[in-house]
């Protein structure tokens, strides 16, 4: 992003955000409740369009993009949002087989098809997450904190080179934020991908993520290595 501002009517979400996150990067975004964290997600994911500035992700503009064009970037761009956009009465294995057609694709993709190869990747993605055995439940019958590591196990049979993560530890206990956290580095980590976390709690930014940039007002006020910072008592 470059000198990207977003306004809506009289007031201003982002003011003048500069901001490049590399591959296999960890990139924690934290400031406090309406600082502009969602709005700064949503313009990487293209719902939301920038009033002014420059956005590129993997190489395009999200908000330019229309039809098999977006399809196929929003395949390539994992999110985790606190709506989880699970499907309640289907069973989990549907669920996360919806993965494999890409989140921008929504509940609908709940519905596709399943075939051998996909449950078995279906089932080591649930084994990741802690969920193992667990294929044939009804969705709805897990608590929250399962229902999040569903949407989690869906994410790692996407394969995303990005993820967009806006709170989502949000509603864990802290063993399974910790965890969910790991998977999410992980994903980055491992493929070379990226992280892109609104994270609420600052411990679990200097943990999991490379580098914490702060928004205060809309503007990045702090843009630093997680490893230059602590958590002030
Ligand atoms: P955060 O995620 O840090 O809580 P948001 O990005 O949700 O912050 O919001 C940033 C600012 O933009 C807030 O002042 C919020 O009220 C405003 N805002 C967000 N979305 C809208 C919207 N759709 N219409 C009007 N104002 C909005
Ligand atoms: P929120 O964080 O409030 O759920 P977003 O702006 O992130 O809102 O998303 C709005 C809608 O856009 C979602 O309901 C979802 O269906 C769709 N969407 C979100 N992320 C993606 C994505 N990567 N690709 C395609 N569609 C998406």
């Amino acid at each position: 992003m470059r000198g990207v501002a977003v306004r809506y009517g009289p007031s201003t979400a982002l003011d003048g955000v500069d901001l490049t996150v590399r591959a296999g990067e960890r990139v924690a975004v934290v400031g406090a409740s309406g600082a502009g964290k969602s709005t700064l997600l949503a313009v990487a994911n293209g719902t939301v369009a920038a009033s002014s500035g420059s956005v590129r992700v993997l190489g395009a503009d999200p908000a330019a993009l229309r039809g098999r064009e977006l399809r196929r970037l929003r395949a390539r761009v994992g999110t985790v949002h606190q709506h989880l956009q699970l499907v309640g009465p289907l069973r989990v294995v549907h669920n996360v087989n919806a993965g494999r057609l890409g989140s921008w694709s929504g509940p609908r993709a709940a519905w596709s098809l399943l075939h051998p190869q996909g449950v078995a990747e279906v089932a080591e993605a649930l084994d990741r997450v802690g969920l193992a055995g667990r294929l044939h439940e009804r969705t709805d019958r897990l608590s929250g904190g399962q229902q999040q590591r569903v949407a989690l196990a869906r994410l790692l049979v996407q394969r995303p080179e990005l993820v967009l993560a806006d709170e989502p530890a949000s509603a864990l206990d802290p063993a399974l934020a910790d965890t969910a956290l790991t998977l999410l580095a992980g994903l980055a980590g491992e493929r070379g991908g990226a992280l892109l976390a609104c994270l609420h709690d600052p411990a679990l930014a200097l943990r999991h993520c490379d580098r914490v940039v702060g928004l205060v007002g809309g503007r990045v006020v702090l843009d630093a290595p997680a490893g230059t910072l602590t958590v002030a008592g």
